[in-house]
């Protein structure tokens, strides 16, 4: 999956959880559910060091260290667990389970850039943003009109 389609993945799991999580929390869940991605931007192996559910649990207690909030970190767990999910979808095998099994999964269901699937992902999350926030999207939109 790509960076949209994640974003929007993460959207749609954690926007229901509005109800019981403040929208600061979720929208710093939402932001690091990309972070397993960091292996593009520091050259390491894709998918081999950061899409594993080690990489999840110390992001998850490096959160809880710097914040003092579990639930912030809970909610940075599952996110990540997100995208470690969605990427097994794809074609591009890992181990998910790294280092305790080095074991490769791939579903293989389309490609990580497929950009029907991500961008209807992506549309979905923001709808479901839109329906479980309180945020007031028709002021929003009146302003976005004034500026067109
Ligand atoms: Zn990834």
């Amino acid at each position: 999956m790509n960076r949209l389609g994640h974003i929007g993945l993460a959207l749609l799991i954690l926007s229901p959880l509005l109800a019981k999580f403040d929208l600061n929390s979720i929208l710093i869940a939402v932001a690091l559910t990309i972070s397993p991605d960091i292996d593009l931007v520091l050259r390491l192996e894709h998918r081999k060091y950061t899409h594993n559910i080690t990489f999840a649990s110390l992001v998850a207690i490096g959160v809880f260290m710097f914040s003092r909030n579990f639930w912030l970190a809970f909610l940075v767990l599952l996110s990540i667990l997100a995208h470690i999910i969605a990427d097994l979808l794809t074609l591009q095998k890992f181990a998910p389970l790294y280092p305790f099994s080095k074991k490769k999964y791939a579903l293989k269901l389309f490609k990580s850039n497929n950009t029907a699937i991500n961008t209807a992902v992506l549309l979905l999350g923001i709808a479901s943003f839109a329906y479980f926030s309180n945020l007031d999207f028709s002021a929003f939109l009146r302003d976005l009109t004034k500026l067109i």
